[in-house]
């Protein structure tokens, strides 16, 4: 057994490590990073910063104490970490899942949505905005607003709106507002535009609910802190079970929230290895005249600019516009990622791979089939990961179980129905249309 540092879950004492005080000062890490957002939102981004700097570094009034209880209490936690029996027969060494799709809610979302609803509760907020692509922030954001009965509305584009009808139905079920966008392309892009419209006129009552480790400081830091718990959970879990640290942690990236909060408890061992798992969708080649990428794969394929108050590694083309994405999954479907996972790659402390939309989806298949459990399609990346880069791992492997796939269901019959996967299902039943 490696003698590492006292385990702990902690509040106080987790708050005292040298991780969780990362980039705390400015929000810089390395060139990423900052605060590039309009002078109106200056002291709305003040008053946050000085907010994260007393409730969740110093846990003033006990705030992460009663985070932490809500958690257990409403969210579930902790979730387990579980031994995968097949897989760890399959690939020859100790596969472990970390359970987050048991987390309320069905994904790992819920732990940044709670922490920054509290937040905004300990400011004296009286009134929360957040903005959501596919839905799965806003219904994490709705569904911790009405836990905390604090009133919430939730901007979503049109066409968005039309795609995700289970998701706007949850989040109205739960008493949100959903206010479409009609500008632009009505997608995720426009839906950033209007929160932020809305939060530089009504800061004084209002908090913005960022779904995920981007944007203005401190954002990237509070909720990979909000989020370190995955991997607070796990790097304790694996002492207890194993006896060791695992020797790699494999977690999937669209903004990175998934994987800093899987990562963060961890950075600080050498011996274990970060794999960030993105969506290299149909194809790496990106079409430069078109202005879109077929992928998601910022870190991998990604450069140098600013995006939603940060700067970070983007899909950008070369005069420095946006890319569309693509990917599959919706979740992992972002043409930027943080920027401190941006750094740790630069850093190669955390380890980028791409796995594609047909890899993805036999990840899928094979988790459904062997171990029982269907995965988000974001999280499916992970395995189809797995699957190619197995034996270029260690001998214990973590992998975070991002999010469960109920909500993928549909995508996943039309997916599967296009191209031959390995593993999936006879899908003549579907013959009578799909
Ligand atoms: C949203 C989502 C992701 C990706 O978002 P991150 O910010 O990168 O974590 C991954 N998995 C699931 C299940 C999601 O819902």
């Amino acid at each position: 057994m490696s003698e590492t540092e006292p385990t702990t879950t902690d509040a106080a004492e987790l708050s005292r490590r040298p991780g969780r005080r990362r980039g705390r000062d400015d929000g810089k890490f390395g060139r990423y990073g900052g605060q590039y957002v309009p002078e109106a939102l200056m002291p709305a981004i003040e008053e946050l910063t000085d907010a994260y700097e007393r409730y969740v570094l110093e846990n003033e009034d006990g705030f992460m104490d009663e985070f932490r209880e809500r958690l257990a209490d409403f969210g579930g936690r902790p979730t387990p970490l579980q031994r995968a029996e097949r897989l760890s027969e399959r690939y020859d060494r100790e596969v472990y899942l970390k359970r987050e799709d048991l987390l309320h809610g069905g994904a790992h979302k819920l732990n940044n949505a709670l922490g920054q609803v509290l937040l905004a509760k300990y400011m004296g907020k009286e009134r929360i905005v957040a903005e959501t692509g596919a839905g799965q922030h806003g219904t994490a954001t709705a569904m911790a607003a009405a836990h905390l009965d604090v009133p919430c509305e939730i901007y979503m584009g049109e066409r968005d709106i039309n795609r995700q009808r289970p998701n706007v139905f949850r989040m109205k079920l739960n008493g949100a507002e959903v206010n479409p966008v009609t500008a632009g392309r009505g997608t995720l892009k426009e839906a950033i535009s209007e929160t932020m419209r809305d939060w530089a006129t009504t800061v004084e009552n209002t908090h913005y609910v960022i779904g995920s480790v981007v944007g203005p400081h401190p954002f990237p830091v509070m909720v990979r802190d909000f989020q370190a718990v995955i991997s607070e959970e796990a790097r304790a879990q694996s002492i207890e079970k194993t006896g060791d640290l695992p020797t790699d942690v494999v977690a999937c990236a669209g903004g990175g929230s998934n994987t800093m909060g899987s990562f963060a408890a961890f950075v600080d061992d050498e011996s274990v290895a970060l794999h960030a798992i993105e969506a290299g969708g149909s194809t790496l080649e990106v079409d430069e005249e078109a202005g879109v990428a077929p992928n998601s794969a910022s870190l991998f394929a990604g450069e140098e600019g600013v995006l939603h108050g940060a700067r970070t590694k983007l899909l950008q083309d070369s005069d420095g516009q946006i890319m569309e994405s693509h990917s599959v999954s919706s979740g992992l479907d972002y043409a930027g990622v943080g920027p401190e996972l941006a750094y740790l790659v630069d850093e190669g402390r955390v380890t980028p791979v791409a796995v594609d939309d047909d890899d993805a989806l036999e990840g899928f298949h094979r988790l459904s089939n062997t171990e029982g459990i269907i995965p988000a399609l974001e999280t499916a990346h992970a395995f189809g990961y797995l699957e190619e880069h197995a034996a270029d791992l260690g001998e214990r492997v973590v992998v975070t179980v991002s999010g469960r796939g109920d909500k993928d269901l549909d995508a996943a019959i039309e997916e599967t129905d296009k191209r031959d996967v390995a593993g999936a299902p006879d899908m003549s039943m579907f013959t009578g249309g799909i």
